[in-house]
């Protein structure tokens, strides 16, 4: 699901990759794709307005034009501000309020949104992981079948079901339902009210009259994901009626376009408890904001393209070293960097596999006694050194070394191997330098 988002925001950032830093036209220009992508994927006007109020003020800050991959910043911001508006601040997705038992939920929804399914859903999963005796009763006294599937889905899971008795009203039954739940010492009680093909007085007065006699800790209101802004339009209109504490989306294994949940959040301001995600009594899962967020952008393109861009920065920086080598420059940072680069191409051995012709430089790496585990050494002892030291290593006397060595934690005389193979480098560098573009030292930093 979520493809129209996912492939509009691949094609915004492929071209901000392409630039060096984000300026505020770029996050103007992002953001424009973000919000027709959000709009889009069924997120209600008013929800995509606010959303790209939020993150432009987040974009515009001066932590965007100083990055070093302006890409994966707005990445980061959107998918974090999808987060905080999906998650909001009393969301405790997976949770229901069952304490003092027996507690009472109320299911209620439209026909044919999932409602009898999640009861069964939700029903299983309170005694398989909490450990919970839970009753179930149907109060769709309009509807003998919708009844009658809610038997067969307890005997299925093996949840016990309240007996039907003929010709009872649904607040009778909610009544019932409430006894037998304390007489048989259940820990909660599931009422899965009637549904209706749309909102009717009827249908509210019949829910309001259940849930003044049920009292429900929670109000569990499921909804088809795949209806988009008429699922935001029911939970509204059940919430100023009935009062909901949670929502259950279900199909969100369909191939909606998902905006309902941002919007859902949004607008209603309730929390998304779970999300339904197929036909099967375990198709249930807890509602969780970054994965979510993580489908809504289709994170798995976009940090491959973050990545493309890092490369690409990687092969720029490779260049301007080129350059450097060239005129005979090689000090600790490019030591530095060097042995980084090792330490990602899989180490010494992976880096001589990808040089042709580099049995020599392996034999006196190897006299300068570097190995894999070395490599890390060697980059702490760079770090300890001050930055003008690193720049010009040849001011290196006894008690700057003293010092160095100290702060890696290690021996002067791992310093003095260190100093002597920037140096056998650095000869090596300049070398490799004059033999030009075509040079071994390109192919090594490819
Ligand atoms: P109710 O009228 O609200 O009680 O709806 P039902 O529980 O009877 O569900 C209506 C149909 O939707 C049934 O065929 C369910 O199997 C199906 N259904 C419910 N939840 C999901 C879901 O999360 N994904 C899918 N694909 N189908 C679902």
């Amino acid at each position: 699901m979520f493809e129209n988002l996912s492939e509009r925001l691949g094609g915004v950032f492929d071209r901000l990759t392409k630039q060096g830093a984000l300026s505020e036209e770029d996050v103007r220009t992002a953001l424009r794709e973000v919000r027709v992508a959000l709009l889009e994927a069924d997120v209600s006007l008013p929800v995509a307005r606010q959303f790209i109020k939020a993150v432009k003020k987040k974009a515009t800050g001066a932590a965007v034009t100083k990055s070093v991959t302006p890409g994966q910043q707005v990445v980061k911001i959107v998918h974090d501000e999808l987060i905080a508006v999906l998650a909001g601040e009393d969301g405790d997705p997976g949770k229901l309020k069952i304490d003092n038992p027996p507690a009472p939920i109320l299911m209620v929804g439209l026909q044919g949104g999932g409602k009898t399914t999640t009861t069964a859903k939700l029903a299983k999963r309170l005694r398989e992981r909490d450990g919970k005796k839970v009753l179930m009763a149907s109060l769709d006294v309009n509807r003998p079948a919708a009844m009658e599937q809610l038997a067969i889905l307890g005997q299925q899971i093996g949840v016990d079901t309240l007996p039907i008795v003929k010709g009872e009203d649904p607040v009778a039954i909610a009544k019932r339902a409430k006894t037998q739940a304390g007489l048989g010492g259940y820990d909660v009680y599931m009422l899965d009210t009637a549904g209706r093909l749309s909102i009717d007085e009827e249908l509210m007065a019949q829910v309001e009259a259940v849930r003044d006699v049920a009292n429900p800790r929670e109000t569990i209101l499921v909804v088809d994901g795949l209806t988009g802004q008429d699922a935001v339009h029911t939970a509204e209109n059940f919430d100023n009626r009935i009062g909901i504490s949670g929502v259950v989306l279900t199909r969100m294994d369909g191939d909606g376009r998902g905006g309902a949940a941002l919007s859902m959040r949004a607008i209603t301001g309730k929390p998304i408890k779970f999300v339904g995600l197929g036909e099967k009594m375990d198709a249930l899962e807890t509602f969780e904001p970054d994965r979510v967020a993580g489908r809504i952008l289709g994170m798995g393109d976009i940090v491959a393209l973050v990545e493309k861009a890092q490369a690409t920065l990687e092969a720029e920086q490779a260049e301007r070293m080129m350059k450097r080598f060239q005129k005979g420059q090689f000090n600790m940072n490019d030591l530095k960097m060097q042995l980084e680069q090792m330490m990602k191409m899989g180490g010494m051995e992976g880096m001589m596999q990808m040089m042709p012709g580099m049995g020599k430089m392996a034999k006196q790496v190897g006299e300068a006694g570097i190995d894999d585990g070395m490599l890390r050494q060697q980059i702490a002892l760079i770090q300890s050194m001050t930055k003008t030291e690193r720049a010009n290593p040849q001011i290196l006397q006894a008690s700057r070394k003293k010092r160095i060595a100290r702060g890696a934690g290690l021996e002067v005389s791992d310093l003095n191997k260190l100093l002597k193979m920037q140096r056998q480098m650095s000869d090596m560098m300049k070398k490799m330098g004059k033999m030009g573009k075509g040079g071994m030292m390109k192919q090594a930093m490819r």
